[in-house]
C-alpha cells in the first residue's frame, strides 16, 4: 500500500464492531518482541478506526497484560521473551494508533500461570459483544499467526461473522502467517479485502 492510499472500507452498519489486537509497543520494531513491518498496520487500522467512529460503532482493543514473571516468558519455561508486562511502556498501546476516547480495552494473559492468545480467552468478550448487539466483527492487529488467528477462530466459534483486515495484520513468521490465513478462511473467516487463496 502506498503512503497516500487509504484503506478501502466497506459500508459499516449497526451491529458491527472493530476489534484491534495487541497494538502495543513491545510488538513493534524496537520493542521486546518486535514483528517485522508491524508499523505498516497503523495507517490501515487508523482508517478503520476513523470509519468505525464516524459510524458510531464500538472499537475494542485487546492487550497482552502480563504479570512480571508470566508463565509465557522464557525464564519461566515459556516460549517468548519477557514482553507486555503490566503498566510498562512495552505494554502500552502504540501512541500513533488513533484509539478513540471511548475505546474498550480488553486485557488478556493476566493470570500468572497461563497464557491467553485470544481476546476471547478468559475475558468475557463474547458475552459483552452479544449483549451489545454485535453480530459482525472486523479484526486486525498483531500478530497474524498468533493472537489474531486465535481471536478470529474464537470469534467464529462464538457465532460472529468475522472479517480479517488483511492489510491491518502482520505475522511473526511469513509462512506461518500464510497458513494462519488459510486456517482462518477454512474456519469461515472472510478476508477484507477478499484475496485469492495463497
Ligand atoms: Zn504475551
Amino acid at each position: 500500500m502506498r503512503e497516500a492510499e487509504h484503506a478501502v472500507i466497506p459500508p459499516l452498519q449497526v451491529g458491527d464492531a472493530l476489534l484491534l489486537i495487541d497494538l502495543q509497543n513491545d510488538f513493534f520494531p524496537g520493542g521486546a518482541l518486535p514483528i517485522a513491518r508491524a508499523e505498516t498496520v497503523v495507517p490501515v487500522l487508523n482508517d478503520w478506526i476513523e470509519a468505525a467512529t464516524a459510524a458510531d460503532l464500538p472499537v475494542y482493543a485487546s492487550r497482552d497484560w502480563h504479570p512480571p514473571d508470566h508463565a509465557s516468558f522464557i525464564n519461566q519455561g515459556g516460549q517468548w521473551p519477557r514482553h507486555c508486562v503490566q503498566d510498562t511502556f512495552g505494554a502500552a498501546f502504540r501512541d500513533d494508533v488513533a484509539l478513540p476516547p471511548r475505546v474498550i480495552p480488553i486485557s488478556k494473559g493476566a493470570a500468572f500461570d497461563r497464557d491467553a492468545y485470544s481476546a476471547f480467552d478468559g475475558t468475557g468478550l463474547a458475552s459483552a459483544l452479544h449483549q451489545r448487539g454485535v453480530r459482525r466483527l472486523w479484526v486486525g492487529g498483531l500478530a497474524l499467526d498468533v493472537c489474531v488467528q486465535a481471536t478470529v477462530l474464537d470469534a467464529l466459534k462464538a457465532g460472529f461473522e468475522t472479517h480479517l483486515i488483511r492489510e491491518g495484520s502482520r505475522p511473526v513468521d511469513e509462512r506461518d502467517g500464510r497458513e494462519a490465513v488459510t486456517a482462518m478462511r477454512h474456519a469461515g473467516a472472510l478476508l477484507e479485502p477478499d484475496a485469492p487463496e495463497s
